[in-house]
């Protein structure tokens, strides 16, 4: 039972840590290397649903407002800053909110589709 606890001590922990990690980085891209950025967002699709997720990694924005499902940034087309523009900069960012996010990434598109076409050849008929 301790070692169950333990467990999800650590797993909590650990998603924490890299969280702030990831938290860390985006303010270093967007202020040091905004062509790293701009060559990621080519291969990004999708739009952003406000949903809020990446807006309550560690603590809550002050700037989140509504509940639950129905969220929404108080400072969206006025002036919100460049790390919240730029999420999710790439796939490690996508981890942070558990990969549900309106965005995506063309390599996942790829690997998505090696896997349908694996699956096909395989004749499973399972598909992910
Ligand atoms: S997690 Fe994605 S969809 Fe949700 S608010 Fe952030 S960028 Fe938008
Ligand atoms: S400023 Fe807006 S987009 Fe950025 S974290 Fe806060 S609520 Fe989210």
């Amino acid at each position: 039972m301790t070692r169950t606890i333990q467990f999800y001590i650590d797993r909590h922990a650990r998603k924490t840590l890299k969280q702030i990690n990831n938290k860390l980085r985006r303010f270093v891209l967007c202020t040091f290397n905004q062509k790293y950025i701009e060559e990621k967002q080519k291969a990004r699709y999708g739009d952003c649903f406000q949903c809020g997720k990446c807006c309550s990694l560690i603590l809550k924005c002050p700037f989140l407002e509504g509940t639950d499902g129905n969220t929404r940034c108080a400072i969206y087309n006025t002036g919100r800053p460049k790390q919240c523009e730029a999420f999710p900069i790439d796939h490690k960012d996508l981890h942070d909110v558990d990969f549900l996010c309106g965005y995506f990434f063309s390599e996942e598109l790829k690997n998505r589709s090696e896997t349908k076409i694996y699956y096909a050849a395989s004749g499973s008929g399972h598909t992910p």
